[in-house]
């Protein structure tokens, strides 16, 4: 299984790192053609707005629009506003999940924080019973999710952190920033079932 990471900026090479604790072959994706062979891709956590607009400059906003309708794509943090449909700004995104995002909902970066989540899928999948260890930082809520898209994962006040709609996967946290591989795992679960 070969997996791409969005590599224009942000946290991309801890994503590679996690993918080979896995033993997925890896590529870091900086032009369209870096797309060709790869089963899935990550959008790392970094600046949204810059990732986008990298995004156009390089023609990538529309390859992964279009790698997107038969392939698996997982936006961590940044990543999730990228693959969202609205972030309420005036900013290039993918628009590919039907999913609303806030951004730096939990304040600044002197507020970003730590949180035990349970998340069922991803114990089911990787047939584990603990917590995941979730990273916020300057972290997106998920407003909203239509009725195509699920709730993976919610704060004990409601709010939404994860969200899966078929093979497409946000989170608003850094699974990459942890030792625990469990994420990346039932991503690799995603690639391979779509
Ligand atoms: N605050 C960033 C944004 O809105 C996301 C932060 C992150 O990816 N850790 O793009």
């Amino acid at each position: 299984m070969k997996i791409g990471v969005l590599a224009l900026q942000g946290d991309f090479a801890e994503h590679i790192v996690m993918l080979k604790k896995l033993g997925a072959e890896t590529a870091e994706v900086r032009l369209p053609e870096h797309l060709n062979d790869l089963d899935g891709l990550i959008i790392p956590g970094g600046e949204s707005t810059t990732i986008g607009k990298l995004m156009v400059i390089y023609g990538l906003l529309e390859a992964i629009r279009e790698f997107g309708q038969g392939h698996a794509i997982w936006g961590t943090c940044a990543g999730a506003i990228l693959l969202s449909k609205d972030a309420r700004r005036d900013q290039p995104l993918l628009e590919l999940m039907d999913i609303t995002v806030e951004r730096n909902a939990f304040g600044r970066q002197v507020d970003s924080f730590e949180a035990a989540l349970d998340v069922e899928v991803v114990k089911k999948a990787t047939k584990t019973d603990a917590p995941f260890h979730a990273v916020f930082i300057r972290a997106p809520i998920i407003e909203s999710v239509s009725a195509d898209a699920e709730v993976l994962c919610a704060l004990d006040d409601g709010r939404i952190v994860a969200a899966q709609q078929g093979k497409l996967l946000a989170t608003s946290f850094h699974p990459e920033l942890t030792g625990d591989t469990r994420f990346h795992e039932y991503f690799l679960t995603l690639v391979e079932k779509f």
